[in-house]
């Protein structure tokens, strides 16, 4: 049998944002690795480690959700990050005013974020914010001011009361959740 090549490849060295189907593959190799070396090779095989998105830092998650002035219940925002598995970003003036902890301060003076998809609720999109989120691919928004700076820059907007729209997402994903469930593959 022909051995497959291996490459390990270092930390940052190949652009990963695009293409990114956002899962991990987990070969085994176990057989292979009996099979062809040595018994006394120090090989463990740790397997794959699922991370709740809270875990996962802001630069690296793919899905993240933040807050700004606009969003008034925190509870809620919480709500609808976990039905979503999102890691949880703000504007500033969220953070400023302790509605969130400053490491989750996304723009100029916090984090810069490269997900796939940025979910903005109640933030303007002042100039220092949109620094932050220059990297993401899809930036959707809720704000019930279509004349906010972010509605420009975003891919999908929906202009409503960010309490109103967070509820409706999170019924309509925890039903999607369910059926998903109830539904065999
Ligand atoms: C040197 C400097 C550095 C800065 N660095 C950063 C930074 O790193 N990150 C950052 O975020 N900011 C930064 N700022 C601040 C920035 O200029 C803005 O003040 C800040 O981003 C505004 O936050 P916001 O969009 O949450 O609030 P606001 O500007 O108050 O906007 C709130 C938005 O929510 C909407 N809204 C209100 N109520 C509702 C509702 N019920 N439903 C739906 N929508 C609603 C409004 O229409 C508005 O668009 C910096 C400023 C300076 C001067």
């Amino acid at each position: 049998m022909q051995l497959p090549d291996i490459v390990l490849i270092a930390a940052d060295a190949a652009e990963s944002k695009l293409p990114f189907v956002g899962a991990a593959v987990q070969k085994d190799c176990t057989n292979l690795f009996q099979t062809h070396l040595p018994s006394d090779n120090p090989i463990l095989d740790l397997g794959l480690e699922k991370l709740a998105a809270s875990d996962i830092a802001l630069e690296e998650a793919d899905f993240v959700i933040s807050a700004g002035n606009g969003v008034n219940r925190v509870d809620t925002f919480m709500q609808l990050a976990k039905v979503l598995d999102a890691a949880i970003g703000a504007s500033r003036v969220a953070v400023d005013d302790g509605k969130f902890s400053r490491d989750k301060q996304i723009g100029a003076t916090g984090k810069t974020v490269s997900a796939r998809a940025y979910l903005a609720i109640g933030i303007s999109g002042a100039v220092q914010h949109l620094q932050g989120i220059k990297d993401c691919r899809h930036v959707i928004v809720i704000n019930r001011d279509n004349s906010a700076p972010i509605v420009k820059r975003a891919n999908l907007s929906v202009i409503g009361d960010a309490e109103e729209v967070m509820h409706a997402l999170i019924t309509l994903v925890s039903e999607a959740k369910l059926n998903k469930e109830r539904t065999p593959e």
